[in-house]
């Protein structure tokens, strides 16, 4: 099976243990699934890693855009996790689940003066600083509040890893951060280093998104260029930075084509590599920071619809639609993203009807999976969608006033709603 969380169990798919067609009966369809175990173990299996091989100070934060709500906030001040925030939105989310805001860094190429201040006023620990603009309006409303902001630089390293154009973000010509080799990097550090109220704490860089072991040595690269980078204001401007953040990335399995990520193995080899290079070039070790998102999440999720029509249009292709569609997944239609997707209630039948396994919306583009192989189904059958947990609830929407899917999370045999279904009366309450 794709990950160890999916079973079969008669004809039936199970999921943390659980019969789906039971929970698609209980809660309704469309349903998020969430493993909370499995989110848990994922975030140890990065704590202990970390811990491990780069040493006290060194801590995952989770990238709280691939799955955002009040639960998972919850869950990942019990893991003593930090987080990453990229919207006043998100950090108001993670305010209200009482999650302690010192262990937060706030993201964004473009905050505005709104979301300093109301960061600020917040507690956020720390801000990733995008650009010189931003610097400013930091300094100035740290400022007026009397605080000394910590500000951690996002600086791209000009690599570019062997992933979608639309998830590469560490190359020079990326919108975020701030470009290492055209001088600019620098330039920024000379002038924030003598700013009155922030305090250059770490550097961060992230190079892009679902990458593989193979390509794993994209990181080795990017701390190379970092350290250097490091090593060059330690020297010259004796900017004493104490954090090198990495980003996030780790790729995961939507298919079984997809390799296993070797996790605590990737963070061993880095390790290994920070501490050489550092040594060489006569630095201190800085504390490393990782912000995973997807590796935290993706495999913790899996998305049930009810089939609806199904369509032959003979000598061409056939349709599968659901209840759902990009409204709660737009991953295909976005950018191609593939998925494995299985008929929940005929499990162990011979997959032999292909389908394109359709949304419900009136888009061309709202397809969920082009060409699956499965059983053929009939109205009312299950479809689960598997590794749904990264970057599907976050990126919902109400096109076509669909009301989002409710969240049920599963514990230890347990279920419980985390995120409620969205009502018709929550799709008309704001409109005057
Ligand atoms: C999106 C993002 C992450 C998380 O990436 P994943 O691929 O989900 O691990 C981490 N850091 C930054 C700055 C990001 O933009």
């Amino acid at each position: 099976m794709l990950c160890e969380n999916i079973g079969v169990s008669g004809a039936h798919l199970t999921f943390a243990g659980r019969d789906v067609t039971e929970l698609a009966e209980k809660y309704g369809t469309p349903l998020y699934l969430m493993d909370e175990d499995k989110i848990r173990d994922n975030c140890r299996i990065y704590k202990k890693a970390m811990a491990d091989f780069f040493g006290e100070g060194s801590f995952p934060v989770f990238a709280s855009k691939a799955a955002c709500f009040k639960r998972i906030y919850e869950i990942m001040k019990e893991e003593n996790m930090g987080i990453d925030l990229v919207s006043s939105g998100e950090i108001a989310t993670a305010v209200k689940a009482g999650f302690p805001m010192e262990n937060s860094y706030f993201h964004g190429n473009n905050k505005t003066d709104f979301d300093i201040s109301f960061a600020m006023d917040s507690g956020v620990g720390h801000f990733m600083v995008d650009n010189m603009c931003e610097l400013e309006a930091i300094n100035e409303l740290a400022g007026e509040r009397g605080i000394t902001q910590k500000v951690i630089l996002r600086l791209t390293p000009g690599i570019d890893p062997h992933t979608y154009a639309a998830v590469a973000t560490g190359k020079v010509d990326s919108k975020f951060g701030i470009a290492i080799e055209t001088g600019q990097a620098e330039a920024f550090v000379k002038e924030a280093k003598d700013f009155e109220n922030v305090q250059i704490v770490g550097y961060h860089c992230h190079v892009g998104s679902q990458v593989f072991n193979e390509e794993g040595n994209v990181y080795l690269e990017a701390a190379t260029i970092m350290l250097k980078f490091f090593a060059d204001m330690y020297h010259k401007y004796n900017v004493k930075a104490e954090i090198l953040n990495m980003g996030g990335g780790f790729g995961v399995r939507y298919t079984d084509a997809d390799p296993y990520m070797d996790i605590a193995g990737n963070i061993e080899t880095l390790s290994k590599h920070i501490k050489d290079i550092a040594e060489k070039l006569e630095i201190p070790v800085p504390r490393v920071l990782m912000e995973p998102g997807r590796s935290i999440v993706a495999d913790a999720g899996m998305t049930l619809y009810s089939v609806g029509t199904i369509k032959e249009i003979t000598g061409y292709k056939n349709y599968v639609s659901i209840d759902g569609g990009m409204t709660d997944n737009p991953r295909y239609a976005l950018y191609g993203s593939k998925y494995t997707v299985l008929l929940a209630n005929k499990m162990g039948e011979e997959c032999n009807f292909k389908a394109d396994v359709a949304g419900r919306c009136c888009e061309s583009g709202d397809i969920i999976q082009p060409d699956v192989m499965m059983p053929k189904p009939v109205r009312g059958d299950i479809v689960a969608v598997c590794t749904t947990g990264a970057y599907n609830y976050s990126m919902a929407s109400n096109y076509n006033r669909v009301p989002r899917p409710a969240v049920v999370m599963l514990s230890g045999g347990e279920d419980y709603i985390a995120v409620k279904r969205e009502t018709f009366e929550d799709l008309i309450r704001n409109d005057i």
